[in-house]
């Protein structure tokens, strides 16, 4: 079969033709039907040889969709034909986190040797990959796989950081969501979707910050050093209850600091490299969270699921075959994307 290989460090994305993969026992193996690109992969594919983490070469995408085609030994819940979603965050399965079905803080997985598809284990951007277990998969229940892959991680990842701050959301509240890529573009909608607050929208690009127009945003700016000074006068002066940074370099911590009301979350979910300092004298306003979620539970992805059936979210995504993915990874790279890049293994 294909798959899209990322081979050696510093190198590019390879389509290369691989054995197609047999499900072990308590596996599952997919027909892949749709994979989704994240900025997360540049960033993985940015990263030195000396703290490169995974076994190489490694087979790209976490975001996957995909029909069952195969069931290991001992596999059940599941049947052949059955269309489903991949949770990513594999956990241990046995743990407290496990059970209560945050498995993307499963404190053990990695001592175990237990790594997300295409961050570590062979990922979805391939005609076929396997599913550590059923556990894993999420029943699609008739939403378009184009329209799902995304929800897998640009859609999950936002939720759960969404959720986390659903408290602070109230009537008269403000939200800010700063960058409007392919997670971006999703928490605009989750929050419109979740909550009656304000959504205000960052981004560099003025086509980005239609796509936030079109999807629901009530406020667009472009983020620059004027930003977190708009964002003060939008509220009257107290701020935004909720900043959410998916960049997360200097400059946008930097705005998501200044414009946060006091008592507000700052919640950092883009990898850009920027830290926060949290302590008085930090330049954080008085009584605010600051965090860094990563991904989401298996939960919230059978709710992001059921979001996205009723219509209240929509993936806004661009298609490509298997053979076009190192060139859709080149478009990502270069700000090119309107909402997500998606995959078709299949055609
Ligand atoms: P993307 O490339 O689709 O979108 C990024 C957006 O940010 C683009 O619209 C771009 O124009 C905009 N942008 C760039 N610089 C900006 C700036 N200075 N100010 C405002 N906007 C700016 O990326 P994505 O796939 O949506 O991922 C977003 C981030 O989230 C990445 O850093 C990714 O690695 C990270 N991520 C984190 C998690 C997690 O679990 N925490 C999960 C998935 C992705
Ligand atoms: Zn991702």
């Amino acid at each position: 079969m294909k798959a899209v290989q990322y081979r050696t460090v510093g190198g590019p994305p390879e389509v290369v033709e691989v054995p197609t993969p047999e499900p072990g026992p308590g596996q599952v193996l997919l027909k892949v039907t749709a994979a989704g690109l994240c900025h997360s992969d540049l960033a993985v594919m940015s990263w030195p040889e000396e703290v490169f983490p995974y076994p190489l070469p490694l087979a790209l995408g976490h975001e996957g969709v995909g029909t069952v085609a195969a069931l290991g030994s001992g596999a059940t819940g599941v049947a052949v034909g059955d269309e489903v979603a991949v949770y990513g965050p594999w956990g241990c399965g046995r743990c407290r986190k496990c059970a209560a079905g945050t498995e993307n803080y499963c404190p053990h997985a990695a001592g175990l040797g237990i790594l997300p598809p295409g961050l570590g284990s062979p990922g979805a951007l391939a005609e076929y990959m396997v599913v550590d277990s059923p556990r894993h998969l999420v029943p699609l229940n008739g939403l378009d796989p184009v329209q799902a892959a995304p929800l897998t991680d640009a859609g999950l990842t936002p939720y759960h950081a969404v959720k986390k701050s659903l408290p602070k959301l109230v009537p008269g509240s403000t939200a800010v969501v700063i960058g409007v890529g392919g997670l971006g573009h999703l928490a605009v909608q989750l929050l419109r979707a979740l909550t009656p607050a304000r959504v205000v929208a960052l981004d560099v690009s003025k086509e980005k910050l239609e796509l936030a127009s079109s999807v629901g945003a009530h406020e667009t700016l472009l983020s620059d050093d004027g930003a977190a000074d708009a964002i003060r006068e939008l509220t009257g002066g107290n701020g935004a209850e909720v900043v959410l940074d998916f960049v997360a370099v200097p400059a946008t911590l930097a705005v998501a600091s200044a414009s946060v009301a006091s008592d507000g979350d700052v919640t950092v979910v883009g990898i850009g490299g920027g830290t926060l300092a949290v302590g008085f004298g930090g330049g954080l306003p008085f009584g605010v969270s600051a965090s860094a979620p990563y991904w989401g539970s298996r939960v919230e992805l059978v709710e992001v699921v059921e979001l996205a059936r009723q219509g209240l979210v929509v993936s806004h995504v661009e298609t490509f075959s298997l053979d076009e993915a190192p060139l859709a990874y080149e478009r990502l790279h270069a700000g090119e994307i309107g909402g997500r890049a998606v995959v078709l293994p299949h055609g």
